[in-house]
């Protein structure tokens, strides 16, 4: 392992998956949730980026809740680890074992049930293994909205986003992914299992167990169940690609963009030239949609759930009065509405291949950071100097949720620079760009997560307070540290 992980593996759990344990498992998910040959265990010990590779005595596909808890009973009887996986999408190396991993991989995949949809109530309730595009797309038969939205939605699963408390494109009006969440079921690390699974909007009976798992990335417990709120679906949509100032004319566009579209702002998504022309280079199919003479753009989105009334202004016309005032403005230089679907698709497209062409361009640096929105401009101002003053010949390509005030602050190599190069420089850039946001009040991890990469800023930015605390609840939950050790906290 790995380039991208601490400086040091943690201590984890190392029971070996015996014989005996072996065929109790298989008792209980059957020969077709059970793989142990090593071909077949490779993608789920491999990250996404295909930085981190680990080791597990087998890959165990429950098929339900019942067996998901006899799984982890069995597991915690015997002190073996285990690592608990979605739709292994995960940019921190959460879902990846480690190297010294001797336990299991739990994949939630076949747990891909959508088990009621309540149209008038405005609410879905799913197994965790359900991708999320899929669920998307049973919204939408049913005339509803689920505004979860991020690049990788054709194969990450609704219980990988609860866990990672994911964001996206849609958090700006709809909040992470926390917030579409009104009940949980969860199958702790003693294989008992919690039922919290209501379709309640007030419940103030003590604590709100279900927020401790969302975002926990697996180490408190195994998300089975969720029931997910939903929206009613958008019917008139206008989708815009802006050449714009800079970054601060991003804000200014979006504060004024609130009150012209009537509180219809659905996405607003910052993009350097440098990533969309990454885009462009590695990603078959996208066609630019305005070159300009800037190196800043905006995709602006506003939809609402009103369809098109005949004779009334509809968000388009909204969209194109609003864009001509900003271009007067001087903080819009050029624009261009999605004329047709393609031409939205095309847009979204380019924001949503960043990952994957970041991925065929070869070695870089990414940091998921986030700040208080009217600061964006200043972060960007002085996280480039700072980075450049450590690798001046390191290429940026910034791009962002702006509206949640979420950069990701990423950097492709020097021209011809390898990555055990780009990797002597990486501490210190990691440090640089870490302490300047914590310096600023921001945070170090905006949507992505700790995983296994960020363990070490964990500790090293997080107070004695907020860390004891978190150490407490791991304990308490997980005293043999079975659930995803070594993942968020070393302990
Ligand atoms: C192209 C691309 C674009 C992306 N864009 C975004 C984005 O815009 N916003 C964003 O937030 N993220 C983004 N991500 C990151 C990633 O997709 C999200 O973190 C996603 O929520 C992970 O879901 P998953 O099912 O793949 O989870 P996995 O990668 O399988 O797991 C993630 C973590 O959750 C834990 N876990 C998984 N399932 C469960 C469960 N049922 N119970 C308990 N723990 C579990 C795992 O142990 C791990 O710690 C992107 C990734 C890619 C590849």
């Amino acid at each position: 392992m790995p380039a991208a992980g601490p400086s040091s593996e943690p201590i984890i759990p190392t029971a070996p998956l015996t014989a005996r344990m072996r065929d109790s498992l298989r008792a209980i998910v059957g020969e077709k949730g059970f793989i142990e040959d090593e071909h077949g265990k490779q993608p789920f010990v491999t990250d996404w980026r295909g930085l981190l590779v680990g080791q597990a005595g087998a890959v165990v596909r429950p098929g339900s809740t019942e067996e998901v808890a006899a799984v982890v009973r069995l597991c915690h009887e015997h002190g073996v680890a285990i690592v608990p996986q979605g739709g292994n999408t995960g940019l921190m190396g959460g879902a990846t074992p480690w190297p010294a991993h001797t336990g299991i991989v739990l994949s939630l995949g076949r747990m891909n049930r959508v088990l009621d949809i309540d149209a008038t109530g405005y609410t879905m309730t799913v197994e965790a293994g359900c991708v999320l595009q899929s669920l998307q797309e049973t919204a939408s038969r049913h005339d509803r909205f689920l505004p979860l939205s991020l690049g990788a939605q054709g194969s990450c699963m609704i219980g990988g986003n609860l866990s990672t408390n994911a964001g996206g494109v849609q958090v700006l009006r709809y909040g992470n992914a926390r917030n579409l969440v009104l009940g949980l079921e969860v199958v702790l690390p003693n294989g008992e299992v919690w039922d919290g699974l209501r379709a309640l909007k007030k419940d103030n009976t003590g604590y709100d167990l279900k927020h401790l798992f969302m975002g926990a990335e697996g180490t408190l417990g195994i998300i089975t169940k969720a029931v997910l709120k939903l929206w009613p679906a958008p019917k008139d949509v206008c989708t815009a690609w802006l050449a714009i100032r800079d970054p601060r004319a991003a804000l200014e566009i979006l504060s004024d963009a609130h009150s012209a579209s009537e509180d219809n702002v659905g996405s607003c998504e910052l993009m350097s030239r440098a990533a969309v022309d990454m885009v462009l280079r590695h990603i078959p199919g996208t066609q630019d949609p305005l070159k300009a003479d800037t190196p800043w753009y905006l995709l602006l989105e506003w939809s609402s759930s009103r369809a098109r009334q005949d004779g009334a202004a509809g968000i388009a016309e909204k969209m194109e009065q609003f864009l001509g005032d900003q271009l007067e403005a001087g903080r819009v230089l050029d624009a261009v509405i999605a004329q047709t679907g393609n031409q939205s698709r095309n847009m979204w497209h380019i924001r949503e291949s960043v990952a994957q062409a970041s991925r065929a361009e070869g070695p870089g640096l990414s940091y998921d950071v986030s700040v208080a929105i009217s600061r964006i401009p200043e972060f960007i101002d002085l996280g480039l100097k700072a980075v450049r003053d450590i690798l001046p010949s390191i290429r940026p390509y910034p791009l962002g949720h702006i509206g949640d005030g979420n950069l990701h602050f990423s950097f492709m190599a020097p021209d011809g620079m390898d990555q055990q190069t780009l990797t002597q420089y990486k501490n210190a850039i990691t440090r640089a760009v870490n302490d300047l946001i914590t310096s600023m009040d921001g945070s170090i991890s905006a949507e992505h997560g700790i995983g296994i990469d960020k363990l070490d800023e964990l500790s090293h930015y997080r107070s004695k307070t907020e860390l004891d605390i978190m150490r407490t609840i791991k304990r308490a939950l997980d005293p043999e540290n079975i659930m995803n050790p070594g993942k968020v906290l070393r302990l």
